[in-house]
């Protein structure tokens, strides 16, 4: 939740400040977040007015007896909470409303909705414990109540102490069909693959379907995953060295660059 917060309200990402716009130009927020040990999860859709949605998902997880709440519905219970609220124009900034205006005279050529930079972090805490996490604005220039794969547990967010802790990011729509955090879990579960094998598998099958993105994951062991099929994915890690290691591209062109 604190790294997820943090990017929420960083305006470089696509969550929170700087989140994406709806075809109607306004802001619709999506997060979830779940705990590996407990499998407890908590997720929010079509958010208007919170600044940090993770934060009301993990409310969600935490103090109401549902996994998912939605629009004026979530909002309420924020409300109840007394999660900081903020008028729908603070997640504007001006360099995204620019690039809406400019992609969307591209998608009404390509019909095909973009994204970038929604938000995820996996843990693996001391204890052995797992925990993922995902926020993101959406598509741009998304209908008015989609919702894409982030707050979908098993889909964009999933979390289980016996396999892996995974935040996805990409076409929303693809990843909700290959159910792609859940399938890394069962890939590894049920077939025995290393976390990195089972992320590389199951992105296979998102590419077939004809979707892009990537995940982040770590299993129980701390061993992590990042694999992508689109252009770069900016991430980041701290191992056992205790080094921030920060990536754009594939391993491969990172390297050339240095
Ligand atoms: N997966 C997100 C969605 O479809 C978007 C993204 O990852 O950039 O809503």
């Amino acid at each position: 939740e604190a790294t997820v917060r943090y990017l929420e309200d960083c305006p470089l990402f696509n969550a929170g400040k700087g989140a994406v716009f709806t075809a109607e130009g306004t802001n619709e927020l999506d997060s979830s977040i779940m705990d590996g040990k407990t499998l407890n999860a908590g997720a929010v859709a079509s958010i208007k007015h919170i600044k940090n949605p993770i934060s009301l998902a993990r409310l969600v997880m935490e103090k109401s007896p549902h996994v998912m709440l939605i629009g004026k519905g979530a909002e309420l219970f924020a409300k109840k909470m007394g999660i900081k609220w903020v008028p729908n124009k603070y997640f504007f900034t001006q360099e995204r409303w620019d690039s809406f205006m400019k992609q969307k005279k591209e998608i009404e050529k390509k019909e095909k909705n973009k994204t970038t930079g929604t938000v995820g972090a996996v843990a693996l805490d001391q204890l052995g414990d797992l925990a993922a996490a995902t926020s993101t604005g959406g598509m741009s220039n998304k209908m008015y109540g989609r919702v894409g794969d982030s707050p979908i547990i098993g889909a964009g967010t999933y979390a289980n102490n016996s396999t892996c802790a995974v935040s996805c990011t990409g076409y929303g729509e693809y990843f909700i069909r290959s159910v792609v955090a859940y399938d890394i879990s069962v890939l590894m579960e049920y077939s025995g693959l290393s976390v990195s094998r089972a992320a590389e598998k199951t992105l296979e099958k998102v590419a077939a379907l004809g979707g892009d993105g990537g995940v982040i994951a770590i299993d129980h062991n701390g061993n992590m995953a990042m694999p992508f099929n689109s252009n770069g994915m900016f991430r980041a890690y701290v191992g056992k060295d205790g080094i921030p290691h920060v990536k754009i591209y594939k391993d491969q062109i990172e390297e050339n660059l240095k």
